[in-house]
């Protein structure tokens, strides 16, 4: 048998968005991708980011939402997150691109003669990196399909760049390997009481001025799409009707898929690639729908950050993997998660306000970084360790669990991390020696510690209940670290480190006794990078799980 070239025998689904963003395209494209592997296909997704931005480790979360941190440390865009959540699987880095990853290449290659003499031009040579960075993604996954959302939208002086290496794609690869899907706009103006479909007919139109006619238009409304303005959808801007799916406002993201199915949207994708049915199966995915669907018993629980002051907006877009997390974990322990965001600057300025703690199931603090807030933070685990209200700590909240402990238990008023006080006399909290010399020599994208590192779990510990076995892997983001002279007075003073680096020099994970609280616990890494609806996170599971026990 020839052996399958994986780049040009895959089939590659381009997904653009039309009128505006924040319409959930990244739900979409991963929904697409769903049903597609519920069909018994290799799926992989591909993001394209058009900022310039390298990679997304420099972009603030206030702005550009969460970055989500791949396993081999790469740093990148919230989607990413969302392929990984829907389709079950860990993608490589070669999977997300930006306009700046893209330009470091080319440059890269000019640098090195690679074009031997040529003069480098966007069209064919950035176009070309951009399509060979896709081809790479079928090869490097084995995937049949690829998925690639496309950022920004149609129009979009950014993303002309990767719109003309979608249609250049079309000329170079089978004709019915490639298709484009718009994920468009569909307004419905209360005061009219009709929906309107001009701006969807722009958007198209935008698109057919780069060359490319749009296979499927998914209309995103807040309601379904009546008849009518399919027909009219379909008439104007060039494709069948039955390629315009309906999309409306629903509750749970994780419904989308099987939304899309009633409009039967995967056996319409593969009809178009010229494929023969496949029965689909998204019996699991439904299972999960309906136990969530059937928690209904609330727990609360409060997320204390330095991102939600009064008067802000609650960038929950910052939090995204957390979120969904705590999600998953309720569902897979039969209850439904009431999430509320708290103030730490709130409770630095106003401690009397604390006890207001009392009304929640269980507290998170999540990563972070600098100084905003962060007393309020300590001051919210000093509460919620003496009134025995279950805690979860993420990166920076297992710090400040650590940095709590050392000052109110082990008597170190003045314990703090470096990364605030660096002339502390006790810094508990410290950067590792080889990565100082990086910070001084101003070398920042060299100072974090990223992606996956092994950690050890002890037996008999709550770290221990959670994953129930010894080896684990987890994702990380940060520069700051238990520091080594303190451990074991900590550990005298009753701090377990319940998960440690193999070599032992690294705390992974921090706990007390079950003797001096029910559930209070917090990682180095971050245990929310890693769980899927399917999946739920060990350590949010047992956190939950505590959080049901306690209430
Ligand atoms: N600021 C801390 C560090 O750099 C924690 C980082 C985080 O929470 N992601 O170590």
């Amino acid at each position: 048998m020839k052996n399958k070239n994986w780049s040009k025998d895959a089939k590659y689904i381009f997904v653009f968005g039309g009128v505006m963003s924040g319409i959930g395209k990244g739900v979409s494209a991963s929904s697409i991708a769903k049903i597609i592997q519920a069909r018994g296909y290799s799926v992989t997704s591909v993001k394209i980011d058009p900022y310039v931005n390298v990679d997304a480790g420099t972009m603030n979360p206030t702005e550009h939402g969460e970055t989500f941190v791949l396993s081999s440390g790469l740093e990148t865009d919230q989607d990413m997150g969302n392929y990984e959540r829907f389709l079950n699987i860990k993608l490589p880095p070669t999977n997300y691109m930006t306009t700046g990853s893209i330009y470091q290449k080319v440059i890269e290659r000019e640098r090195n003669l690679e074009y031997k003499g040529r003069c480098v031009q966007i069209i064919p040579h950035v176009t070309n990196e951009v399509i060979e960075t896709i081809e790479k993604a079928a090869e490097n996954n084995k995937a049949d399909f690829v998925v690639i959302e496309v950022g920004g939208t149609t129009g979009d002086y950014e993303n002309m760049l990767f719109t003309e290496a979608a249609r250049q794609m079309k000329l170079q690869h089978d004709e019915n390997s490639i298709l484009y899907v718009t994920i468009s706009y569909v307004p419905y103006p209360e005061k009219t009481g009709e929906m309107k479909t001009k701006p969807t007919q722009q958007a198209i139109r935008s698109l057919n001025s780069a060359g490319i006619q749009t296979d499927i238009i998914i209309a995103r409304s807040s309601v379904p799409i009546d008849q009518k303005r399919k027909e009219k959808i379909a008439l104007f801007c060039n494709i069948k009707k039955e390629a315009v799916i309906s999309a409306p406002d629903i509750e749970s993201i994780y419904e989308v898929p099987i939304n899309f199915e009633k409009d039967n949207l995967s056996e319409l994708i593969l009809k178009k690639l010229n494929l023969d049915s496949r029965e689909s199966d998204l019996s699991e995915w439904e299972g999960f729908i309906q136990n969530m669907k059937s928690a209904t018993e609330e727990v609360k629980i409060g997320i204390v950050g330095k991102y939600f002051g009064t008067g802000e907006c609650v960038l929950t877009d910052a939090y995204i993997s957390v979120i969904e997390a705590v999600k998953h974990a309720a569902i897979a322990e039969d209850r439904k998660a009431k999430i509320e965001w708290l103030s730490s600057e709130e409770y630095e300025n106003h401690p009397e306000k604390l006890g207001e703690l009392r009304k929640y199931d269980g507290v998170i603090v999540p990563g972070g970084f600098g100084e905003r807030g962060i007393e309020g933070k300590i001051a919210t685990i000093k509460f919620v360790r003496e009134n025995k209200i279950p805690y979860l700590g993420l990166c920076y909240g297992m710090q400040l669990l650590v940095l709590e402990y050392a000052r109110n238990v082990l008597g170190l008023e003045d314990a703090h991390t470096t990364e605030i006080m660096p002339e502390t006399t006790n810094p508990v909290i410290d950067i590792m020696p080889e990565q100082k010399d990086n910070l001084k020599n101003g070398n920042y994208g060299a100072t974090m510690r990223l992606g996956d590192y092994p950690c050890e779990i002890s037996e008999g510990t709550l770290a221990f209940e959670a994953y129930n076995k010894v080896k684990v892997k987890e994702r990380h983001r940060h520069r700051y670290e238990v520091n080594p002279k303190y451990i074991e007075k900590l550990e005298k003073a009753g701090l377990i480190f319940s998960g440690k680096s193999p070599d032992k020099t690294l705390m992974e994970i921090a706990e007390l006794s079950k003797e001096e609280h029910p559930c209070m616990f917090g990682s180095q890494f971050h245990p929310e990078l890693t769980s899927s609806p399917l999946y739920p996170n060990p350590m949010f599971r047992r956190f939950i799980k505590a959080v049901k026990e306690e209430k």
